[in-house]
């Protein structure tokens, strides 16, 4: 048996980062994977980081000569289901390869102190009598802890094991997830160039750069099935003239897509990182939007520790209301939104791209007169009345989630009754797995 502050279970994004963080507060941290260091976070290659994510998460710039980095790009563009009226969003992407950049971030937590166990697996948790979580047993053995942080990913090992009324234990099934399919592909035609990424919501489905100079990224996401997802790949390729191309090789994940757990925290228990659900709902990217959470959390475990007790849920609960209050309310009432505008015709999809309806050119900003614009479209026959009616109903809810989830209690206290109607609320919304109709 050996005592840590903090024992993290998963060594991919969340965990890495989250551990540094940790350690750079003085904290005893070990972190622990089933994987071996060769094969850390290999089930995806490469990945698109922000630019302006180094600077807010602190992170060593990659560039020229880093063997993580790959290139650049600087705009990206979504279009109508109809391949009409782009949209740009001037934001700086690095592309990167995963495990070399996990890596980098692992060295950088090393140097901090933190302790690393590979080909190691989570077993159980260990409670002490005051039914807090005090360690966990792994397949090399028992670890004491005052704080046990689940960053499993999907199967979210240590989450589905807490027995709390404050944490929930639900397991992340395939109507909770999106399939990735991602085909690397060589441009036929050498005038083709993919410098930018382009995604089409409405068939979940994007083209984006790759390693390779002359070559790209075809992707799709899709709930339910790989099966399904192959399908709704060939629905996009057949309604969206994409360059010429000869197949490389298929990448094939899951990310959650689904809502976060209304509480990451318990007596000596929070879970991060894809374990808890923190993807974006428009594009299920998880890594910058895991580690909002994690930078002030960082800061609340480090203040809760500094007694030498077990961290109470008392003590963590300020990781809930930043969270929930912030990045929580803003995706809780965006992905209801999106629920509504993919629900709709090809052609609905088209007028709101049209207009500046949910999807605009981030500089210029939504359409000020949403609802006149809509019933203007249902009057002339271009916008039908079911659209309408998605629309203005997934935006109400919307609307009222995020405002409950800017409410989130202060302290545990109040916890229960707000989980209660954000439950209701959630029923009303539905999932975008309610969205497939041909699975
Ligand atoms: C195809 C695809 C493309 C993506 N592209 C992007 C992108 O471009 N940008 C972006 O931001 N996000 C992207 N994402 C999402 C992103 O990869 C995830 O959100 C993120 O990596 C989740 O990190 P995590 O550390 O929470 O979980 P994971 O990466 O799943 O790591 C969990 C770790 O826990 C370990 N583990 C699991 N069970 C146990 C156990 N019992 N005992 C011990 N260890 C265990 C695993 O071995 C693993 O190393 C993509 C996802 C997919 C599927």
């Amino acid at each position: 048996m050996k005592n840590y502050d903090v024992v993290i279970v998963g060594a991919c994004t969340a965990g890495t980062y989250f551990a540094h963080l940790l350690a750079k507060e003085g904290l005893k941290v070990l972190v622990i994977d089933k994987d071996s260091e060769q094969n850390l976070c290999k089930r995806l290659d490469i990945f698109h980081f922000t630019r302006d994510s180094y600077d807010q998460f602190d992170i060593p710039v990659s560039g020229d000569g880093d063997a993580e980095w790959v290139h650049d790009f600087d705009l990206c563009l979504s279009k109508s289901a109809l391949d009409n009226h782009p949209k740009k969003s001037h934001t700086k992407v690095a592309v990167m390869h995963l495990p070399l950049f996990i890596k980098r971030l692992r060295e950088r937590a090393i140097s901090a102190g933190v302790e690393f166990h590979f080909e190691e697996s989570f077993v159980d948790v260990v409670y002490n009598d005051q039914k807090q979580v005090c360690g966990i047993t792994t397949t090399k053995g028992y670890y004491d802890a005052r704080l046990v942080v689940d960053a499993s990913g999907i199967p979210s090992v240590v989450r589905r094991k807490i027995e709390d009324d404050y944490i929930e234990s639900f397991e992340i099934t395939p109507r909770d997830k999106f399939y990735v399919l991602l085909k690397y592909v060589q441009l036929n035609n050498p005038d083709d160039k993919v410098e930018l990424s382009t995604s089409w919501p409405y068939y979940k489905g994007w083209i984006a750069p790759q390693h390779n100079k002359s070559g790209a990224i075809i992707g799709v996401g899709a709930n339910i099935s790989y099966d399904y997802a192959y399908k709704c790949m060939d629905k996009f390729e057949k309604a969206i003239k994409l360059p010429e191309y000869t197949l490389q090789y298929e990448e094939k994940g899951c990310t959650p897509y689904c809502r976060p757990p209304l509480s990451f925290v318990t007596d000596g228990f929070m879970v991060i990182g894809d374990a808890a659900c923190l993807t974006k709902p428009w594009n299920g990217e998880g890594i910058p939007s895991a580690w909002v959470q994690c930078t002030p959390a960082a800061k609340v475990v480090a203040k809760a520790l500094s007694d030498g007790k077990i961290a109470t849920k008392e003590d963590l609960w300020d990781i809930n209301v930043l969270y929930q209050r912030g990045e929580g309310a803003e995706y809780a009432g965006t992905r209801a939104m999106l629920i509504g505008a993919v629900n709709m015709s090809a052609k609905d999809n088209d007028y709101l791209f049209a207009n500046d309806i949910v999807f605009c050119d981030d500089d210029k900003g939504p359409n000020p007169n949403v609802v006149g614009t809509l019933l203007k479209g249902v009057f002339s026959g271009k916008f039908s009345l079911g659209g309408l009616i998605s629309l203005m109903s997934a935006s109400n809810k919307g609307e009222k989630l995020k405002k409950h989830y800017q409410k989130y209690p202060e302290s545990p206290a109040g916890y229960h009754k707000w989980a209660k109607t954000a439950l209701k609320l959630w029923k009303k919304v539905g999932t975008m797995a309610d969205t497939v109709k041909d699975a």
